[in-house]
């Protein structure tokens, strides 16, 4: 669709837009200002069975707010038609589901509005998702401490073995990956991928679409041919593509993928659940991150707090030198954010499979035995990361409490 779709030039938005074209580009224009994720113009009533009203809602921060709505100038009706019209979508189909984008140049960057609209008895509404295009950070610029992306750089250059990157939807796992395949690709490695879907091209990579029927072992044989140094497995999900992971970094090839587990070290469980022994395990395992995104706090309005004796005394076990520390609470939202919090800061635990780690795994210690000799070599957890964070003012630990649960 988006080679048909020809680029929208936004217009510079008027103080007090008047015609529909000058109304849909100033909205836009706001969106992309207030740095919306979404846009969402829909209906409602000021009460249950009350005259239907047009609303419009920016999705920031994760959080949707209402925007003030006299803009729309009572065009709503117009101002669905003309997204339409800018998405090549049928204007009198106005009873059934429509999806469609608009590739858009403005000020700030080329973008592209994914726009789904859905038919209700009162009219259509739509919601518009603003996807800006995608930067990669830089290895070193990922929020990582000086220790961590040394260590992350030291096992990317490994010639064979497998990195596990984990956490739950939506923690920056993307990024990461993306981030330290484009901090190895160059015309002397060749880097292949198995995506569901491919979202982004980087350069010297071979993307490869996976579907839900994607034969792993077919997989496998066809990466060996591929002359491969590196590979991006996108997700290991079954025994099947495991056991593809784990025999492709045990050939010389050295296996980037992610897994859904709880820490660093619940990896290796998960890769003996999908009936992994713990011997190829420990031969081919050189490396887990697990992370998560966590809400940052506004500096501009974060307001001082001060917890109860139970939660400070438990702050103050995991991270004693600290006690006493000013602690922050999100403020009230203020012009620089959205209810208190700017954007998200990731939060990292990297297990480097040392050959004491390798042993244990090995003899299948427990995760008690794993965990000590980790945190013996300077292993910090998920936990101790996060109240760093919160020691610094950069996170609530309210925050840390709902987004460390996976
Ligand atoms: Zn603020």
């Amino acid at each position: 669709m988006s080679t048909k779709n020809p680029t929208y030039e936004l217009g510079v938005a008027k103080a007090r837009p008047t015609s529909v074209q000058e109304i849909v580009d100033f909205i836009i224009t706001q969106a992309i200002r207030s740095k919306a994720s979404d846009l969402h113009l829909g209906l409602t009533t000021a009460a249950p069975g009350g005259p239907v009203t047009y609303m419009l809602r920016f999705r920031v921060h994760g959080k949707l707010q209402m925007v003030r709505t006299e803009v729309l100038g009572g065009s709503q009706k117009e101002i669905l038609s003309r997204l339409k019209v800018l998405a090549n979508l049928s204007t009198t189909d106005i009873g059934n589901p429509q999806d469609g984008q608009i590739n858009m140049n403005t000020p700030e960057g080329s973008l592209v509005l994914r726009l789904s609209f859905v038919p209700t008895p009162d009219g259509e509404e739509v919601v518009i998702r603003v996807q800006r295009a995608q930067k990669i950070p830089a290895l070193d610029h990922l929020g990582m401490t000086k220790e961590m992306h040394q260590a992350m750089v030291s096992l990317s250059q490994q010639k064979s073995g497998l990195i596990v990157i984990n956490g739950p939807a939506g923690s920056g796992k993307t990024t990461t990956i993306y981030s330290l395949l484009t901090s190895l690709a160059c015309a002397e490695r060749k880097i292949i991928t198995a995506e569901d879907p491919v979202e982004l091209r980087l350069p010297f990579v071979s993307h490869t679409a996976v579907g839900k029927n994607t034969s792993f072992a077919q997989l496998q044989k066809a990466f060996m041919r591929q002359d491969a140094d590196v590979i991006f497995i996108g997700e290991v999900r079954d025994i099947e593509s495991a056991e593809a992971a784990v025999q492709l970094a045990q050939t010389g090839h050295l296996v980037v993928t992610t897994l859904h587990t709880r820490d660093a070290l619940g990896v290796i469980p998960r890769l003996e659940a999908f009936g992994i022994h713990p011997n190829f395990i420990a031969s081919t395992l050189v490396g887990s991150l697990a992370q998560r995104l966590i809400p940052r706090l506004c500096t501009h309005c974060r307001a001082e707090v001060t917890y109860d004796a139970a939660t400070t005394t438990y702050m103050n076990s995991i991270l004693p030198m600290f006690a006493g520390a000013k602690l922050f609470k999100p403020g009230p939202g203020c012009t620089n954010c959205a209810a208190g919090f700017m954007g998200r800061i990731p939060i990292y635990e990297l297990l480097a499979v040392t050959p004491q780690v390798s042993d244990l795994i090995n003899r299948k210690a427990s995760q008690k035995e794993l965990l000590d000799v980790a945190v013996e070599n300077g292993m910090l957890s998920l936990g101790q990361e996060a109240l760093l964070r919160v020691y610094s003012g950069h996170i609530d630990f309210e925050s840390v409490k709902t987004y460390l649960v996976v």
